[in-house]
């Protein structure tokens, strides 16, 4: 699939909402229906509550997150769970993120979130068409199960 401008925007869009995650490679992801924006998630450290991140971030939450680094709700499945029921159908999934440098990094989906992505797309209801990243050198866009299988 061809990139758009609205692609490229949009990716802009979910490359400045990586900058709100408090891990150390941080991760946005934005689905967009219809021309907007329905779902926004960011990488999170999975040992911490969704309710401690609305509340405010604890103090120790960085020195905790560098220790476990690694266990983190990835910004894809953020976004998936935030999205509103029977809304996904014909929605795009834009992917971004940073390195540890802060620089644009590649933002393919991992396998695990390939995986929750492609099963979301086959669920009624749901039905994301397509998902947009940056592979390191250009944004692509490709089907769930480009994504998937690809
Ligand atoms: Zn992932």
């Amino acid at each position: 699939m061809s990139i758009s401008k609205r692609d490229e925007y949009w990716y802009e869009q979910a490359l400045m909402l990586a900058r709100s995650s408090i891990c150390k490679f941080t991760h946005g992801a934005i689905i967009v229906h219809k021309g907007k924006p329905i779902a926004y998630g960011v990488n999170i450290p999975c040992f911490r509550s969704v309710r401690e991140f609305t509340s405010g971030v604890p103090r120790d939450i960085h020195a905790e997150n560098r220790r476990r680094r690694n266990e983190t709700t990835h910004a894809e499945v953020r976004a998936l769970l935030n999205s509103p029921r029977g809304k996904l159908e014909g929605s795009i999934l834009y992917s971004a993120r940073f390195t540890k440098r802060n620089t644009e990094g590649p933002s393919c989906p991992c396998i695990s979130c390939k995986q929750i992505i492609f099963a979301a797309a086959r669920y009624p209801g749901k039905g994301i068409k397509a998902v947009v990243y940056f592979d390191g050198i250009d944004l692509v866009k490709v089907s769930p199960e480009e994504l998937y299988y690809g």
